[in-house]
């Protein structure tokens, strides 16, 4: 029997509400009642659309459904960080990791099943690259989640990286920012890339959020020797880049650092660290690895990290220490590898 793929509704701008309404034969005002029973509302099924006339509802749902679909398992940590699992593509399932902390409530969001990056120290990128998600797929995570009317911000720092991805993730950001989406501030959200430079402009320039850049090592070739991706967009360009932009107000800059004893944790390291980054209005968050499995990289010391810390802070380089989370059920920063158990 002949079973039609419908498209999700779930994840469209207002454009393209628009032109699925006239494709529908329903007045263009109708986008905006679907976009509020999409994003306001949250409905299940396009029935529930009550505004729209019952013959546009049945042409509707002809080819087109809502789209969003639970997640298919939840393991939660000791912390409260609860890591989701979602059906992905290319058979590769994919993780959003929510994130209560006092006042706020993070999810972490993929924007690729796996990712084509190679970092050495995580496990996302050991497993390849599995596909793109869509603007569905992203907006689904933090829409199908049990806590989503109480996510205060949103993280792009799931697997993949979200450059390699970017008209999906410039999608999700329009319809989690615009008024007829979920309308939430810029400043709720940010974007994390390894520094895809032409990539990371195009964001610079369209959006408002806040950047996270992986630098991971002052120096070129063992960031290379890391992240191969530094081979082709060289940290020094995307640096020289990130000091045209205005960083002090709206919107902010950070660096993710993660700690390995012995490779880039001495306060040598620190000062070149500083020194790269002078002048830069930019915090360094400072990250403890999550050792994985077959890897000769191992984490520094607490000490270490508070002496890295504070030679930051004294060169006038903003440093924290990132509080880790869910390290045990393998939700951590660089863990996430498409299983809602912990890897054994
Ligand atoms: Fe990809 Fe990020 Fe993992 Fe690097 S650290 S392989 S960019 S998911």
């Amino acid at each position: 029997m002949e079973t039609t793929i419908k498209k999700p509704l779930t994840g469209l701008t207002l454009e393209q509400l628009r032109n699925v309404a006239a494709e529908c034969g329903m007045p263009s005002f109708a986008a905006k009642q679907m976009s509020q029973w999409l994003y306001e509302k949250r409905v299940t099924s396009i029935d529930e659309m009550t505004n729209l006339s019952k013959s546009a509802r049945q042409r509707l749902s002809t080819d087109y459904c809502i789209g969003v679909t639970p997640p298919k398992a939840a393991a939660e940590s000791s912390d409260g960080t609860v890591k989701y699992l979602f059906d992905g593509k290319g058979g590769r399932d994919i993780e959003a990791v929510y994130i209560p902390d006092k006042d706020r409530a993070t999810l972490c969001v993929s924007s690729q099943a796996g990712c084509r990056m190679g970092c050495k120290f995580c496990m996302t990128g050991r497993q390849g690259f599995h596909g793109n998600l869509t603007a569905c797929d992203i907006i689904n995570q933090i829409i199908a989640i049990p806590q989503s009317r109480s996510l205060t911000n949103v993280v792009f720092m799931g697997m993949g990286e979200p450059m390699d991805n970017l008209p999906a993730v410039l999608q999700a950001i329009e319809v989690l920012t615009s008024p007829w989406g979920l309308a939430w501030s810029p400043k709720r959200i940010t974007v994390s890339t390894i520094g895809k430079i032409n990539e990371m402009k195009t964001l610079l320039d369209t959006t408002k959020v806040h950047l996270a850049v992986s630098l991971h090592s002052p120096y070129p070739e063992q960031r290379a020797s890391l992240m191969p991706v530094e081979r082709a967009y060289h940290s020094r360009d995307v640096i020289a880049l990130l000091r045209q932009y205005d960083f002090a107000h709206q919107r902010r800059l950070s660096f993710e650092y993660i700690m390995w004893r012995g490779v880039n944790d001495s306060l040598r390291d620190a000062d070149a660290l500083a020194r790269l980054l002078k002048g830069l209005d930019c915090r360094v968050n400072l990250i403890r690895f999550h050792a994985i499995p077959d890897s000769d990289l191992s984490t520094s010391s607490t000490d270490t990290m508070t002496a890295f810390r504070d030679r930051l802070n004294e060169h006038g380089v903003t440093a924290t220490i990132r509080a880790s989370r869910g390290e045990d059920i393998a939700a951590a920063c660089g863990m996430l590898a498409g299983k809602a158990r912990k890897e054994q």
